[in-house]
Order: C-alpha cells, then structure tokens, then sequence
C-alpha cells in the first residue's frame, strides 16, 4: 500500500482545514489541521509531502518523523507547519484503521470509555451582565452539557491593552458574573472559565482568590503561555485549578509545564500539538504528574471525532470542548447528523475514524480548494 496523493481544503465562513490522504488501493483518509494562516498550502507544498509519496502510510510514526524532518534538519517544527503535520498524521490513522478493520481508539491501545464528554464553550452572556450570563449557562446545561465554558476577557473599560492589570471594577464585575452562573448551575455542572492570556500573575491572582470558593472545573490561561515558570507560580498560589496547553506543540513543549507541575490540567489541541499519537504521548506525560487531560477544540466534527478517539484511550481523559454550539455546519458536514447527544459524543466503533464526510457540504462551503476536492 502507497501513498499517492495528500490534498487540503479550505473551508468557510470558519476557516477550517481539512486533509485528504490518497493510497494506491483506493482507501482515503480524512484529517484536519488546526486553521492557522498559510495551514492548508503547507499541508499541499511538496516540501511537506515529498517524505510521504509512495510510503506505506501504516507506518504512522515514522512518516510522523519523516515530516518533521522534511524541512528542517533540526527536526522540530512548531506553529503553521506543525498544525499541517498533524492533520496529516491523523488522516494516516484514519487510513491505518480501515486497512486493519478497527477503529482509531483500538489502534490506540484500547478505550476507557464509550462516550466522550463534550464541554460547551460559549464565550459570553447575550449582554455584559450577570443575570444575561447565568441565563445562558443555564440554556446551555438544559442541552445536556455537564460542562460549560465562559470567558473573562477584558471588558472595553480596561485602562491599558498592553500593560495586563485589572481594576477593582472589573473584578468585581467578572466575580459578580461567575458567582451568578456558578449558582444557577446544577452543583453538579461544572463551569469552566477561560481568560485568554490577557492578565499578568499579580492581577488574575486577586481573581483566583476570589474564584476559590465557586468550585470551578478550572481557569483557563490565565496568563500569557509561553511562561512555564510564572504560570508554575499562578498554580501554586491558588486553590482555582488552572489549566493550560492550547499552544503548546509536541510532547516536549509540555515538559518544561508538567515537570514544574505548572498546571492542574492540561488542553492540548490535538490538530496543532503533532496529531493523535503525539497527543497520546501528551496526555501519558500527564498522567504521570496524576494532571488530567481537556483537550482544546475549535475545529470541525473531523478534528472533534479525531480527538475523541484518543480521549477514549487515555486514563487522564476530563472533557473535550466544543466549541460551535450556534454553527449548523458543524452538524451538517457528516454523514451521520447530530453527533453530540446528551452532552456527549458515542466512540465510533466503525473501522478507522468512524464517521463520514459530507463532500457536498465541503463543495458548497469551499474558500480554496487544493487538491481535496476531484
Ligand atoms: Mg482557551
């Protein structure tokens, strides 16, 4: 079995990235790749590809390694070209598993479980008050989610973009709007709180402190990533887990974060961080510092489904995010409808990864087409 051709797609209005890995006895496999600028071109640049034509794509690892190499002696790409790899990674398992008759998750040792739990991201109330977020939480928990995500982003009235301080006023309005949702919640929902890098440790720390006594499934970024030791001290200081990895690639870019125990939970994004096997690897590195895995997602049910096969397969599995709640799309680019019910998506048992793209529903949403689409 050989490799015979790798295509990517552009989708929109969300701009995400699909792969498409062609063999020589007539098997696809559909991956996707985190939706950095340039992602979909270097998923089609020859550079990229050149390793992988005419290799057997069963030999997931050491095309894996063969692309980290295929531009850079050094071997350890991040950003766009790292996004790109593992899209193409996970159309490779999607090909080795309907050759060998078994699903991703079986390939990946084996599941813990038969239903991933989603958890719903919904950035923001309908208006900046506290009554108006608690409504939408609880909209959201009487779909069936058992957990629900808000942000806690600069409010317009920040003195200074660039300097990371919170005012007294702000805290007290992102204090007043959480404690709101937390206690229209069922005390079983967990609520998770995301603060997108905005804030320096001394300022999100008054925020955490505060947050102690709400019992939140985490904070979320609460400083700027690149930083494992101030973030170590964020964790440390308070009783709020946090949680953090969405930019962070490869098993090695959460070394320095765990060996420091610098978060309580971790959230690769499995379609940037190297793609399905690298994210088992991240998630077993986690678990040996007992810290559970929540993967970040914001791609579409390709990436979603990818993921959830290794959140069957790994112990330290906690929640994976969903992200597209209000796009009908989402549902509609597989096969097989709906997929999250009751808060969360059934493990496909079907051989490779399990659902079905909707090509006509890709042909209909296309920005730039390379190669994905005959
Ligand atoms: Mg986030």
């Amino acid at each position: 079995m050989k490799i015979t051709h790798i295509g990517a797609v552009l989708l929109e209005p969300v701009p995400w990235v699909l792969v498409k890995v062609r063999t020589d006895e007539g098997i696809t496999g559909i991956g996707e790749a985190y939706h950095g600028a340039g992602v979909h071109q270097i998923v089609a640049d020859w550079r990229l590809q050149r390793p992988l034509i005419g290799e057997d794509p069963r030999h997931v690892d050491k095309l894996f390694r063969d692309m980290m190499k295929s531009m850079s002696a050094s071997g350890y790409y991040q950003g766009a070209v790292m996004s790109a790899i593992s899209g193409i990674e996970s159309a490779l398992w999607d090909i080795t598993g309907q050759m060998a008759g078994v699903p991703i998750w079986q390939l990946m040792g084996g599941k813990f479980r038969d239903r991933i739990r989603m958890y719903c991201d919904c950035h923001a109330g309908d208006e900046e008050t506290a009554e108006a977020y608690a409504a939408k939480a609880m909209a959201v928990e009487e779909l069936g989610f058992s957990a629900i995500k808000f942000d806690i982003d600069p409010l317009p009235s920040r003195r200074d973009r660039y300097n990371r301080a919170i005012s007294n006023d702000d805290i007290a309005h992102y204090v007043e709007v959480v404690t709101a949702m937390r206690s229209s919640l069922d005390s079983n929902t967990d609520l998770a709180i995301d603060a997108h890098w905005a804030y320096a440790p001394v300022d999100i720390l008054k925020v955490a402190h505060a947050f102690e006594e709400l019992n939140l499934l985490w904070l979320e970024d609460p400083i700027p990533a690149e930083n494992a030791e101030a973030m170590a001290r964020v964790t440390t200081a308070t009783s709020t887990p946090i949680c953090t990895g969405e930019n962070l690639y490869t098993r090695f870019g959460f070394r320095e974060l765990l060996q420091n125990q610098g978060a309580d939970i971790i959230s690769p994004d499995l379609a940037k961080a190297g793609g399905l096997l690298e994210g088992r690897r991240i998630a077993d590195l986690a678990d040996m510092y007992y810290v559970p895995v929540a993967p970040h997602n914001i791609g579409s049910p390709i990436e979603t489904v990818a993921t959830c096969h290794v959140c069957a397969a790994v112990p330290n599995f906690l929640a994976l995010e969903f992200h597209h709640q209000e796009n009908p799309l989402w549902n509609e680019l597989i096969v097989e409808g709906p997929l999250i019910v009751d808060g969360h998506i059934a493990v496909p048992d079907r051989p490779g990864l399990g659902v079905t793209l909707s090509e006509d529903v890709v042909r209909a949403n296309v920005r730039e087409n390379l190669g994905f689409l005959d």
